[in-house]
């Protein structure tokens, strides 16, 4: 409704101008025909008179030149005017200019004058050359209250067309401008933001030619065109879902093999033993002493099978983390004690570096122990041939990686150790439970996948990075607990 009373405003206001220009310059036009006229009537009347204005000019000066212009009963035809009197008596400063024409050129010219009355007065001069000093010749006035009439009623016809153009043209705003154009256009508005909001199924319905028809058409072009896409996309994450359904049924069968391979290593080569040692006992034909070894190896290794229970009992356990407000420093200290001893008997040290201020976590003390223990043992077991274990902790500001602000930030467990390192195709793996490349006896591969699984439960995250034969890093990152205060 707006656009279409601003484009009839527009048109109106352009049909306006072109009425006022073409009646300004019919009247134009008529003055100019009307001057013409009167100069030429000037010019017949007075080369008639010429004669005899000469002649009395001769005979009695300018009195006499007077008279014989006057007519009895009747208004002069003209009069005599000295040129220089009329440019200062007559209050028509534009006029000046041409005059001069008349004094100089000695040509016919017509002014237009006001007169007391608001009416207009078309003068015309005829120079006469009475061979004087003084330069002067005849006027010839007529009023020109027809023609202001005429345009008068020109300019009342004018103001009526323009009358009845708004009257119309806001008829035609109202009624076709709904019609036409405000009805397509919130037709057209709704569905496009129907479209927007993600409502592809819906059309425009416009009957018609024009261009808001045409917009209609091209909206619901591209409306099916999205439509069809939608359900193309629908149907690719369709099928990507299930891709990943069978991938993962796939996975977990591999994991449930890794498993059953590594419960049939894990738990059957130590049971051939306890059956082997049992046997030779049962034959009862051993000494003392030697039923002692052979208890005692029993024993061991029933110890080994329980151990191996027990880590898978924990790995399918989904006990709750009990979560406390726990300071990192602390634990780091407990795990490093605990495992100085185990490191430095095989002659390897570990260098701790704590985070220097209370590292407030609101995580289960018990799960990151055991976490920081489990990456901690394999790097002292990958460093076959000695070295040094790293373990430090710090902040690591999130978005950034800068140190900075107490909001939005985590505490950063780092363990590096200078061991075998992890080849490339194999870390994709450390994490998948049961995936292990250590002897059977060394490793059941569900270290990592455990501290994997407790990480997450403390919304953390854990990282690795290692190349082949020169160590290998991990990085345990835990949500922050801004200090109190
Ligand atoms: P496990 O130690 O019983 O094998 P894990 O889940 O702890 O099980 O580790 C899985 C595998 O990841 C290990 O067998 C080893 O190949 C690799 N690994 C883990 N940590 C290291 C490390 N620091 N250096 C080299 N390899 C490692």
């Amino acid at each position: 409704m707006k656009l279409a009373a601003k484009l009839s405003l527009v048109s109106v206001i352009a049909v306006i101008a072109v009425l006022a220009a073409s009646n300004y310059f019919a009247a134009q036009i008529a003055i100019s025909n009307i001057k013409k006229d009167h100069e030429a009537y000037a010019l017949k009347v007075a080369s008639e008179m010429e004669r005899s204005i000469l002649d009395a000019w001769q005979a009695g000066g300018v009195e006499a030149m007077r008279a014989a212009l006057t007519t009895k009963d009747a208004p002069p035809i003209a009069r005599w005017v000295w040129f220089e009197e009329s440019v200062t008596s007559m209050t028509r400063p534009s006029a000046i200019g041409d005059f001069s024409k008349v004094v100089t050129r000695k040509e016919i010219t017509s002014f237009v004058s006001t007169a007391g009355d608001g009416g207009h007065l078309l003068h015309t001069y005829y120079p006469v050359d009475l061979g004087a000093p003084r330069s002067g010749g005849l006027e010839f006035t007529r009023s020109l209250d027809d023609y202001d009439r005429e345009t008068m009623s020109k300019l009342i016809e004018f103001l009526s067309v323009v009358g009845l153009l708004a009257i119309v043209s806001i008829l035609v705003v109202w009624f076709a401008g709904v019609r036409l154009v405000a009805r397509p256009l919130t037709k057209l508005t709704a569905a496009t933001e129907r479209i927007g909001e993600g409502d592809y199924r819906c059309r425009v319905e416009l009957s018609g030619k024009d261009e808001l028809t045409q917009l209609g058409q091209a909206i619901n072009k591209m409306s099916s065109h999205l439509e069809a896409q939608k359900s193309a996309i629908e149907q690719e994450t369709r099928d990507k879902l299930l891709v990943t359904q069978q991938l993962r049924h796939a996975d977990r069968l591999k994991t449930v093999g890794r498993m059953a391979a590594s419960i049939a290593h894990e738990i059957g080569t130590p049971l051939s033993v306890v059956s082997g040692r049992a046997a030779l006992i049962a034959k009862g034909n051993l000494s003392p002493e030697k039923v002692k070894q052979n208890a005692e190896t029993i024993q061991a290794e029933t110890d080994r099978i329980t151990e191996m229970i027990r880590q898978v009992l924990d790995f399918s356990r989904q006990s709750p983390s009990e979560k406390t407000e726990i300071d990192l420093n602390e634990i780091l200290i407990e795990v490093t004690e605990l495992l100085t001893t185990v490191a430095e008997r095989n002659g390897m040290s570990i260098e701790s570096s704590l985070a220097g201020t209370p590292a407030l976590a609101f995580i289960d003390g018990g799960q990151i122990r055991q976490v920081l223990t489990n990456i901690m043992v394999n790097g002292i077991q990958a460093m076959e041939s000695g070295g040094t274990l790293y373990v430090s902790l710090g902040r690591f500001q999130k978005e950034t990686g800068m140190d900075s602000g107490d909001s939005c930030f985590e505490w950063e467990i780092k363990v590096r150790d200078e061991g075998t390192g992890i080849p490339a195709e194999n870390l994709e793996s450390i994490f998948e439970p049961f995936f292990t490349t250590k002897d059977i006896g060394a490793g059941t591969g569900l270290g990592l996948s455990l501290a994997y699984n407790m990480v997450q439960e403390q919304q953390g995250r854990i990282e690795v990075s290692s190349k082949e034969g020169r160590g290998a890093e991990f990085r345990i990152l835990l949500p922050g607990l801004p200090r109190e205060g």
